[in-house]
Order: C-alpha cells, then structure tokens, then sequence
C-alpha cells in the first residue's frame, strides 16, 4: 500500500481553504492509502505565537482533523513535536540544502519582506526543510496539499534525489521520492476581501477567510461582504473576475456541483441570490463539524488517539531517521 503524508499548521483555526484544498482530500484518501497526518506546530512557531493559543490551536485542529472525518483506526494521526525525529532530520537536511534554494522560496521572499529580513526569525529561512523531514520519515509516497506547497515539494524532490545520490548505495533506495496531489477543485482558495491573495488562516483580516468554527451567521456576513465586482454577471472568469470566480470554485467544492453548472442554474440571477444559497451550502456543511469538533474537544478521546498516534508515527520516522544517520556516518551504532 502506498504511503501519503500530510499536514497542517496549528497558526489560528483552520479556514474552509485549508478544509476544501487539504482536509476534504485527506478524507477520501485514508481508505486507499496508509495515512499519516500530523499538526505541524514546529512549523507554527517559524512566527511569535501565543503560548496558550497554540496549544488550544494544537488540540483544536487534532479535533477537527477527526470532526471532518478521519479515522484513527485508518489513519495515525499525531502532533509533530511529540516525535522529536522531525527536529533531528531537519538539522541533516538542512546541512545538506544550499541557503541559495532556500532563499528562493516565494512564501520565505514574502513574509520577510512585508516584515524586513532582520526582522523575521531564521526558522521562517529553514523551515522548508523541516517540512522536507516531514515527508520521507514516513516514506510518504503521495503528499496532497495546496496549490501554494508546490514549491516545497519540487524542494523536497530535489532534496531526495541528491542525498540518495550523495550517500545511497546501488540498488538500494535510501529516501522514497514523494509526488505533490493537488486538489482538483480548491487547490487555491482565496480571500474573500482580495481575490487575487490565496485565503490564509493567519490573515489578520478575519473577513477574508471562513473559519471552520465561524458561527452561521457570521459566515453568512463574510460572504456577503465578499468582493465581487460591478457586472453582476455569474461567470467563472478568474483572470478578469476573480472575485466571483473564487465563489463559484468554493460553491462547486463544498456541494461537489460542477462549476458549469452551477453557472448555468444562476444565469439571470444576481450577486445577492448566489451568495446567500452559497453561504446555506457552507452554513449546512459546518454545521455538523461543529458540534463534532465540541464534543471531541470536551472528551479523553482525543488525548488517546493522539498518544496512540505519537506512538505509532515514531517507530516509523526513528527507523528512516536511523537510515539517514547510517548513511551519513553520524554516531557509531547502526
Ligand atoms: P498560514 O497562514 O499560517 O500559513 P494556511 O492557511 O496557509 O496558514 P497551512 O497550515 O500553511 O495553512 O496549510 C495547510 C494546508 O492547507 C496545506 O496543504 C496548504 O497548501 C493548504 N492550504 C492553505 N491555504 C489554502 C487555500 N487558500 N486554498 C487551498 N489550500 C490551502
Ligand atoms: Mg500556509
């Protein structure tokens, strides 16, 4: 069976981005494949968080990976800084990527230039990396996540190919090569307050995202405020009408209706119409999220499962980390 790894950071509450370009895949995927997902608050702490937030956020997103729908007895599902392999194949791959490719990646190029390069932290530099680490420890074959990870995973590609020509032996795969699965449909949702920037859950403008714990009508809110544009025409157009383009892909995503037609069942109607049916699609399909995600929070479940899942994840990365160790010449034992 083939292996997919995936994960999502706990840096504020998951947005319907990150559930219709991540968590909705993860959920069809766990019963084809072996799963590992994992709540990344390493890479969480690459900017200042709050103590006491993260650690809701932790706990908030394991609740919700299981509220949308995945199973522990399917797939694990752990908290990265709970398996300190993560941390140890960071440093060797980090010793073994050049600071150059590192500097070329656009989400490194954009945080520290709205935030200046002495002002943002080097783990913001070094966390591609850290998430390279992610992926071969547990022999990930397929890795599904957004649009914007893309360039992490030809990063991640580059990496594999090189340490196994560095340091592997004929015949003998040292790191497995993952490949990127990019959803079809929502690889890139974006804001609601400007289109042309993808939707993040740590935008500090709360009106450009859904969150999945957003009460209805506040959802309701948000996407009537949406920014549209002046034609009122129904169009999936995103180059010169992102704004209604980006509704039509959520629309499409969350009800599994084809924009097309979607597009032909609101021709004639207005803005006002297609936002307020948009807003009942995702309002119904939170809904039930919700009142999982407080029941779990509420339970000793979740601390099991993810205990259990802690457990499992570290037999499997200490193995592949032993692996690079050997490889290397680090240490004395095998
Ligand atoms: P942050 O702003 O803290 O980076 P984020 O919303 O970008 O938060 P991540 O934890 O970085 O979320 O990403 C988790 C997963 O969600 C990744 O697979 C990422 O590609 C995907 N993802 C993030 N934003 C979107 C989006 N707008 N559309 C589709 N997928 C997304
Ligand atoms: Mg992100």
């Amino acid at each position: 069976m083939e292996t997919i790894f995936s994960g999502i950071q706990p840096s504020g509450i998951p947005t319907i981005g990150n559930y219709i370009g991540a968590m909705k895949q993860f959920v069809d995927l766990q019963n084809q494949y072996d799963c590992y997902f994992c709540i990344v608050d390493e890479h969480a702490i690459t900017v200042p968080q709050d103590p006491i937030k993260l650690r809701q956020q932790i706990r908030g997103l394991a609740a919700l990976y299981l509220a949308v729908g995945l199973d522990p007895k399917k797939a694990t599902i752990f908290i990265q800084s709970e398996v300190s392999a993560h941390a140890e194949a960071a440093w060797i791959i980090q010793c073994n990527t050049t600071i150059g490719e590192l500097e070329r990646m656009t989400q490194f190029k954009d945080k520290s230039q709205k935030n200046g390069r002495t002002g943002v932290s080097a783990g913001l530099l070094t966390y591609p990396p850290l998430m390279v680490g992610d992926i071969i420890l547990y022999n990930a074959n397929l890795v599904p996540v957004g649009d914007d990870q893309k360039q992490h995973l030809e990063l991640t590609r580059d990496f594999v190919e090189r340490f196994n020509k560095r340091y592997g032996q004929k015949n003998q795969e040292l790191l497995v090569m993952p490949e990127v699965k990019i959803a079809e449909q929502g690889g890139r949702v974006m804001s609601l307050q400007d289109p042309t920037s993808k939707m993040s859950k740590s935008d500090t403008n709360a009106k450009g995202f859904i969150s999945m714990l957003d009460e209805p009508n506040v959802i309701r809110k948000k996407i009537k405020s949406a920014v549209t544009d002046s034609t009122g025409i129904i169009e999936y157009d995103p180059e010169n009408k992102p704004g209604i383009s980006n509704l039509l892909s959520i629309f499409s995503a969350v009800t599994g209706r084809p924009v097309a037609e979607l597009v032909s069942a609101y021709e004639g109607k207005g803005y006002g119409d297609f936002k307020s049916d948009l807003a009942e699609a995702v309002v119904d399909l939170l809904e039930p999220i919700q009142i999982r995600y407080n029941e779990l929070l509420a339970s000793d479940e979740l601390d099991e499962i993810l205990d259990e899942g802690a457990d499992k994840a570290r037999l499997v990365a200490n193995k592949t980390l032993q692996r690079m160790k050997n490889a290397i010449g680090l240490g004395r034992k095998s």
